[in-house]
């Protein structure tokens, strides 16, 4: 744990103005709303805020000095710990009246944090395999809340502002209600401002006061390559505007594949089937395998290539979107069997069937094998003269 007196940058033996003013500085450097989306801001802020609660207390800072960060572990006397900015704001919601603060937790700054912020918006992106393989930038146009651009989203027409009679600028009230155990007391964000503190002098006639109007929003999203279906892409602050200025949330784009017509993607892999003739596999050709990124590769097949043979084009797949490395685009090999046959296509094939190196390797009559073989040899047979009687 830091020493608080050098978390403020004061000496030991700083006054109570000078550790006020050093907190006041700091505070500012820090402040959420200066520093949006920082979480090392984000941290300093509570840190500097947990140590001027300690220093500026005069019975915590008397404990503290004797005993170090020991010295308040104890009962009443313990130092805050603060995990949430919602928390520092509300430990030091008496400093709104104080005007040394006042522009950092109090009624003329914009309590960012308190203002109740935007939700999320999700919109469901689809893309093609190409757009995949090479990254995209999409387009995308939507409904949502935007910040009202008459009142700047404070809601008011003069823009000018006035503390909340509610809840004094606290953004708060607390409710009493008697239970089994005595009184309960909650804390509630205030009905009046919505938390806020604040309430326009005079409404905005373009939002009613809201801070924001419902309008079209136009957003460039740059899809990574490598991107799958189920994927997300967070745009931070492009959801709906909070009320008078609350921080906006974000929009979610949700990932969608189109079906491809030639290609099966399984992770960052392709499959490819690959029809060729009977001539071809049988004699080795050269083939143009098309690939998701516009160019197509050259693959030669061997001769006497056999259906069912795979053949690998390494690197030719997608890129992977968490490493440089893409994956393979796997060729399946089928090969065509002819439907229809002329009567001179039948003669010569019936030719070639009784020719040495057309019987397949298993199925070979003058083969010498077990009984277990040469029963699958009748199941061919019988197969065949199946398909003879069946074709007359
Ligand atoms: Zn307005
Ligand atoms: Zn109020």
């Amino acid at each position: 744990m830091r020493d608080y007196y050098e978390i403020l940058g004061v000496p030991r033996t700083a006054t109570l103005e000078e550790i006020k003013s050093a907190y006041r500085k700091l505070a500012l450097q820090y402040h959420p709303d200066r520093n949006p989306g920082d979480p090392t801001a984000e941290e300093r802020f509570k840190e500097i805020a947990e140590a001027y609660a300690v220093l500026s207390a005069p019975e915590k800072r008397r404990l503290y000095d004797l005993y170090g960060h020991a010295g308040l572990r104890g009962e009443g006397q313990s130092a805050p710990h603060f995990t949430t900015l919602e928390e520092v704001f509300r430990y030091f919601a008496d400093l709104f009246a104080d005007p040394f603060f006042g522009d950092i937790f109090g009624v003329s700054g914009q309590r960012r944090t308190a203002a109740e912020p935007g939700t999320d918006l999700r919109i469901r992106l689809r893309l093609t395999l190409e757009e995949i393989a090479q990254g995209a930038e999409k387009r995308i146009e939507f409904t949502r809340w935007n910040s009202c651009p008459a009142c700047r989203g404070t809601g008011s027409r003069s823009g000018r502002l006035r503390v909340c009679p509610q809840c004094g600028g606290r953004g708060e009230v607390q409710q009493v209600s008697r239970s089994l155990f005595g009184q309960l007391i909650q804390i509630l964000a205030c009905p009046v401002c919505g938390g806020i503190g604040q309430l326009p002098e005079e409404l905005c006639p373009e939002c009613g006061g809201e801070g924001r109007v419902q309008g079209r929003a136009e957003v460039t999203v740059q899809v990574p390559a490598g991107v799958a279906a189920g994927d997300r892409l967070t745009l931070r602050g492009e959801g709906n505007a909070g009320r008078r200025g609350g921080a906006a949330g974000d929009l979610i784009v949700l990932i969608e594949e189109e079906a491809h017509p030639l290609f099966r993607r399984e992770g960052a892999d392709l499959h490819y089937a690959l029809q060729l003739s009977f001539p071809e596999a049988a004699l080795g050709t050269v083939v143009h395998i098309p690939t998701p990124a516009g160019e197509s590769v050259e693959l030669s097949i061997e001769p006497g290539t056999q259906p069912g043979t795979t053949l690998r084009l390494s690197g030719y797949g997608l890129p992977q979107l968490r490493s440089r490395q893409r994956g393979d685009l796997y060729v399946h090999v089928n090969v065509y069997v002819p439907e229809r046959l002329s009567t001179e296509e039948r003669r010569l094939l019936e030719q070639l069937a009784e020719s040495e190196h057309f019987h397949p390797p298993d199925a070979r009559p003058s083969s010498t094998d077990g009984a277990g073989k040469s029963g699958a040899l009748g199941f061919w047979r019988r197969r065949k003269s199946y398909a003879h009687r069946h074709r007359r």
